[in-house]
């Protein structure tokens, strides 16, 4: 049997394929583009590639994130926040977190007891405190998303973005750009910028040990570095981080079909 979880978030849509030992034998990341519904038949004709058949009972998957109905030939749609706490306590085997996650689009942060999500507060509304913000200033910058994390650990001096929305922000990026400010230090501002937000969002629903951080931003140093100063703790990560919800889908679909057989 495979287990397949899809995650289609705003951005990039996650896939993890687990064994019968719960063992991760493929993932792959693509972006989600225009089509939610064209990204899961790519994401369909990749798994038959690699020879996992979707339509006989050798599989069971289940989808998740916002394109999760987007998805004709899942066997169940779950909810990010089920999936992302399966994930996590499977990642770094606690049964006691809080999670954060920032995606593309909106930031979780999900408090998990004893294996089971107790509360949870999001950001879906505004794109302060996300990836978005990440990825408009990176435009404005001309730099790469994936370089962010690096160019922040050679800032020299500390430049103040103060605003937290998007649209303002970026007209104080484009005015420190024009005064000749060192990227470097706009860079390490705007993440310092996004640590404050989400930090106001943490301390909303309270942040309890031992705290993670999942979700494509986590893979930026600079927005971890800074949330750790922020919050005064540290903040564990894994390699797969931006699978986590895939991973939680997977494991759902592993539960699911245990349950069946
Ligand atoms: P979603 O599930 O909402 O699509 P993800 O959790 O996949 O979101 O995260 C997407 C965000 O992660 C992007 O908006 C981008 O800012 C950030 N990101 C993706 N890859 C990287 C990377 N290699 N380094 C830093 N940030 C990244």
């Amino acid at each position: 049997m495979n287990y397949i979880g899809i995650d289609i978030g705003s951005t990039c849509a996650k896939t993890v394929v687990l064994n019968e030992k719960k063992e991760i034998i493929r993932e792959f990341v693509q972006p989600t583009g225009w089509s939610s519904v064209d990204t899961a038949e790519e994401i369909r004709q990749k798994l038959e590639l690699s020879g996992i058949n979707l339509s006989d009972d050798s599989s069971c998957c289940v989808a998740t994130g916002y394109g999760r109905i987007s998805v004709p030939y899942a066997d169940k749609t779950v909810t990010e926040i089920t999936c992302h706490a399966l994930g996590a306590v499977h990642l770094f085997q606690q049964p006691d977190l809080t999670v954060i996650d920032i995606g593309g689009q909106d930031t979780k942060i999900i408090q998990i007891e004893q294996g089971f999500v107790k509360d949870f507060i999001m950001n879906d509304k505004c794109a302060a405190g996300t990836g978005r913000f990440l990825d408009v200033m990176a435009g404005v910058l001309e730099v790469k998303v994936q370089d962010l994390g690096h160019l922040d650990s050679l800032s020299k001096k500390r430049v103040e973005i103060s605003s937290t929305c998007t649209v303002f922000a970026e007209s104080e990026v484009i005015s420190q750009l024009s005064m000749g400010t060192d990227k470097c230090d706009i860079i390490a501002g705007i993440h310092r910028s996004v640590a404050h937000r989400v930090t106001g969002l943490a301390h909303r629903i309270g942040v309890v040990p031992a705290l993670v951080m999942t979700g494509g931003v986590a893979q930026n140093e600079g927005v971890v570095k800074a949330l750790q100063n922020e919050l005064g703790c540290e903040i564990h990560r894994s390699p797969l981080t931006q699978y986590n919800g895939a991973l939680g889908a997977a494991l759902y679909a592993y539960q699911a079909a245990s349950r069946r057989a």
